[in-house]
């Protein structure tokens, strides 16, 4: 496995409501894909709308994340992350949240819009393309201006339920609106995650797409994590070595296990 694919800096376990295997199983997938480095990123929701509203438990994340590095530290640095699902309702919420609970590395990201699910149909029915993009890159923008994050994860998330019937999305189309959110991104501090997970649902790319990521790099982005948004094992670290060969011919440096040092990402 090639150097810029050591580190997967976003994956779930049972400690999300939406993934059914055990930590170890996790990091046993990691230590055989040859990783060196795996971080748990696993969902704190806001939106008592979201299905997996008041599941998280951090003491009992906390201590799991102490037996997996009891386990296997000497082998694998075992980040404590976490996947906050944004939503501009609850910025005041999230900050006391984040300010009272200590991780290594928290990934902001939308999964809810009028209190529905972005990555699934029932966002889009009923609406225009216009009344789907317009306020989800309003809300990323808000994200990036709150100063939450300093990671942010898979940035065009909701392309994932796009109807075919609209054709092609058209980056040239919401062009400004996405470089406005790149723009609040950079502006706070933060990087983008390039998330594989979209090339293994078959999109043919990840989250956000390439013309995003070129966006990014041109606005002045240098650094990116990868991360596979496994919640299986198999799922592991995939398309690391395309992706991550594809992001470095770009110019890009893909954030390694070193951003996983305490006080790397406070
Ligand atoms: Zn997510
Ligand atoms: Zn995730």
């Amino acid at each position: 496995m090639s150097k810029f694919s050591k580190a997967d800096f976003h994956v779930h376990s049972s400690f999300s409501l939406d993934s059914m295997t055990h930590m170890f199983e996790m990091c046993e997938a990691a230590i055989a894909r040859g990783l060196t480095s795996v971080c748990f990123t696993e969902h704190v929701e806001f939106d008592p709308a979201d299905f997996g509203y008041g599941f998280f438990d951090y003491d009992r994340y906390r201590a799991g994340i102490q037996e997996a590095r009891a386990r296997y530290g000497h082998i694998l640095r075992i980040g404590m992350g976490a996947e906050v699902s944004f939503t501009s309702k609850k910025v005041d919420e999230i900050r006391d949240f984040l300010a009272n609970h200590e991780f290594d590395f928290v990934l902001g990201s939308l999964h809810m819009i009028d209190e529905l699910f972005i990555g699934g149909d029932e966002y889009f029915e009923g609406r225009t393309e216009e009344e789907v993009y317009a306020p989800y890159w309003a809300e990323l923008a808000a994200m990036a201006s709150s100063g939450l994050f300093k990671r942010i994860g898979h940035l065009d998330y909701l392309k994932q339920a796009h109807p075919p019937t609209w054709g092609p999305f058209s980056f040239e189309h919401w062009q400004d609106h996405i470089a406005r959110a790149l723009e609040a991104i950079l502006a706070s501090g933060a990087t983008i995650e390039v998330n594989t997970s979209g090339i293994r649902k078959g999109l043919g790319e990840p989250f956000p797409s390439w013309e995003i990521i070129e966006l990014y790099k041109a606005l002045g982005g240098v650094s990116v994590t990868m991360g596979s948004d496994a919640h299986r094992p198999w799922h592991v670290a995939g398309y690391f070595d395309i992706v991550g060969a594809r992001l470095e011919q770009m110019g890009l440096a893909v954030l390694g296990p070193e951003t996983l040092s305490p006080g790397f990402d406070q």
